[in-house]
């Protein structure tokens, strides 16, 4: 069965009377070649366990599951449930959990494998791209990659460097726990039904250890947070407050960090906001 064929996918919804649900992001992919570069771009082996994040109809899943040990794969939409029942009859490899990605104990699921070649896949909603991304970093999941197609302008910010408009919180986040690799251009008419929007997918390689020395993780993000939470503000401005510290100490930390407290969040890359942030702990 082509699953990637608009008129397999038509088929199977008739068949299922399955209505497709624009809340839910459903734009199904409709291209081998895409899928293959996902595929590819993941680096998917035969030892790998491959979680794979909302698999619609199943097309991701079954090419995953012919290059990997095991795929588990998370989808919310209970009426996709018997289409995937279906779809991946003949892969013995493939286990559907039915539930909310961001309610998951990812490190629970993938412990019980008992796996530790893990990759996450996904052709995630564009409105949870983030919030998943950053659930996955933020709880420490006990995998080494994440390779995910998502909205360009998302890809764009996670992929900015310091100084343009895309650059953000989220890049410096983002760059801290990983590195970020670019793997395809996807334009919207490869989607069943076509959304309004060109998409990117990304391999986030997770970091084995983290690439600045931190005093406090927390302090970190708080600069980060107000620093882009007020980008058109000096730093001087913006960073008040943070730690505790008034603006005279701010200044302080931030001359003992050699930057300009004129300068604006946009311009420091994840060094200097490390360097920042230790120099506002040894002040507090
Ligand atoms: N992987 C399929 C493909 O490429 O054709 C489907 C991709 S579609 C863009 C996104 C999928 O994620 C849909 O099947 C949708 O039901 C599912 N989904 C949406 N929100 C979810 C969530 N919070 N947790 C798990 N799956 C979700």
């Amino acid at each position: 069965m082509k699953l990637y064929s608009p008129a397999v996918i038509a088929a199977l919804k008739d068949k299922h009377n399955f209505k497709i649900s624009k809340n839910l992001g459903q734009n199904f992919l409709t291209d081998q070649n895409i899928i293959d570069k996902i595929i590819d771009g993941a680096q998917i082996g035969e030892k790998d366990l491959v979680i794979e994040i909302g698999p619609g109809m199943g097309v991701l899943t079954a090419a995953a599951a012919s290059r990997a040990a095991r795929v588990i794969a998370i989808e919310i939409d209970q009426h996709l449930i018997p289409i995937l029942s279906e779809t991946l009859k003949e892969y013995n490899n493939i286990e559907i959990i039915h539930g909310d990605i961001l309610k998951q104990n990812l490190n629970e699921i993938i412990k019980q494998t008992g796996m530790d070649h893990v990759k996450i896949i996904g052709n995630l909603p564009y409105y949870i791209t983030t919030p998943v991304i950053m659930k996955i970093l933020e709880e420490k999941t006990q995998a080494q990659s994440i390779t995910i197609m998502m909205q360009k302008e998302v890809a764009q910010r996670l992929n900015a460097s310091p100084g343009t408009k895309a650059y953000g919180a989220i890049t410096v986040a983002i760059n801290y726990y990983c590195t970020v690799h670019h793997i395809a251009d996807v334009h919207r008419s490869v989607f069943f039904p076509k959304p309004n929007v060109d998409s990117q997918v990304l391999r986030l390689d997770i970091r084995k250890s983290t690439p600045v020395d931190l005093i406090d993780e927390k302090v970190f993000f708080a600069c980060i947070k107000a620093g882009f939470g007020q980008r058109r503000k000096t730093l001087l401005n913006a960073l008040t407050g943070v730690n505790g510290l008034g603006k005279e100490r701010i200044h302080d930390a931030l001359q003992r960090a050699s930057i300009d407290p004129a300068r604006r969040a946009e311009t420091l890359d994840l060094n200097e906001f490390a360097t920042l942030a230790n120099s506002i702990c040894e002040m507090s």
